[in-house]
């Protein structure tokens, strides 16, 4: 099912990321991943690709066995990263043969070896060309990444959001956020880009903080920022992992029942591929089950 239909859901959507292992670690361990995510009957589940692409085969593959072996939908994250347009040609026939019908269209970030690489040297230089692209070549259902806080290259939080409405009007069916601890932030984008034209769904991407170091690792990559609360919460409970994981699942509870109780179009969980996080969290949603379109 395409996303466009996905999300005429009258009740908040329930989808989740995923990303392939490390080459060294067999696939099978995602597909159990996957396997016991199903319970939670998601709308669909979201396979990153590995920064400079370096995941590519693992994240079409792994999208392909989610719909062939689960009978669930999948949806591929691409960029731009190093991509012709002969070598998207390519990925998308493969991901059409396998049955996946939905991508999320990225820039990507720079390969970690080439902290240098310039995007506008590229066949595609921002995510909206390949957004444009994807849908000149076929019927695809596309979402795109937002940032609530803006994005980190964006000297303006505004230029970005203008950007983000010339991205959505190259072609896209849904916006997925990057992950916020403070919900007003949210509010605020969603308000501002309901006010500048953009009317796709506009999802929330949740990330539960179970360890304070990756956590600390995470946001500093992204530029995300660090409420007051999660800050303090990282002082009193960092120092136990066992601790940290039983706040930041409580914390995650707390934000994600506000965000529905704000009528958001959905929660994407990015479940960090920890099968207890995602059991822990949907348990605490009390009747989580009947809360989501199925
Ligand atoms: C939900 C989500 C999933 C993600 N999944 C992955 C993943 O699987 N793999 C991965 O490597 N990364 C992933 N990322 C990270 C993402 O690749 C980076 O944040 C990247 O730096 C930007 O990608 P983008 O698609 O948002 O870029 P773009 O939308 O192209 O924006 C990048 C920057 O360029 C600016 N810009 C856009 N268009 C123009 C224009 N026409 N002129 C001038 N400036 C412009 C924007 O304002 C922004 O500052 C994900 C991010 C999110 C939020």
């Amino acid at each position: 099912m395409k996303l466009s239909e996905i999300y005429k859901s009258t009740v908040p959507v329930l989808s989740f990321e995923v990303f392939p292992p490390k080459p060294e670690v067999p696939l099978e361990n995602v597909m159990r991943l996957i396997g016991s995510l199903k319970q939670y009957s998601p709308s669909y589940i979201s396979v990153t690709y590995g920064a400079g692409g370096s995941s590519r085969g693992r994240t079409i593959e792994i999208a392909s066995r989610i719909k062939q072996e689960h009978g669930l939908e999948p949806v591929a994250h691409l960029t731009c990263v190093g991509q012709t347009c002969g070598e998207m040609d390519r990925i998308l026939a493969e991901l059409k043969e396998n049955g996946v019908s939905n991508v999320l269209a990225l820039r990507g970030d720079p390969p970690r070896e080439q902290p240098e690489f310039d995007f506008l040297r590229g066949e595609f230089k921002y995510a909206s060309e390949l957004i444009e692209y994807i849908r000149s070549r076929g019927s695809f259902g596309i979402a795109a990444a937002a940032y609530p806080e803006g994005h980190r290259d964006s000297r303006y939080i505004d230029e970005d959001w203008e950007n983000l409405k010339l991205k959505v009007d190259s072609g896209v069916d849904l916006l997925v956020t990057q992950l916020f601890y403070d919900n007003r932030l949210f509010y605020h984008f969603r308000d501002t880009v309901r006010k500048m034209g953009i009317t796709v769904p506009i999802v929330p991407g949740v990330m539960p903080i179970f360890n304070s170091r990756q956590i600390r690792r995470i946001l500093s990559l992204c530029g995300a920022s660090m409420p007051p609360d999660v800050f303090m919460m990282l002082d009193k409970y960092g120092e136990s992992d066992q601790d940290m994981y039983r706040a930041g699942v409580e914390y995650a509870i707390h934000q994600i029942q506000d965000l529905m109780s704000e009528g958001v179009d959905g929660i994407h969980l990015e479940v960090m591929n920890r099968p207890e996080l995602a059991e822990d969290v949907l348990k605490g949603l009390s009747g989580a089950k009947g809360k989501f379109s199925a």
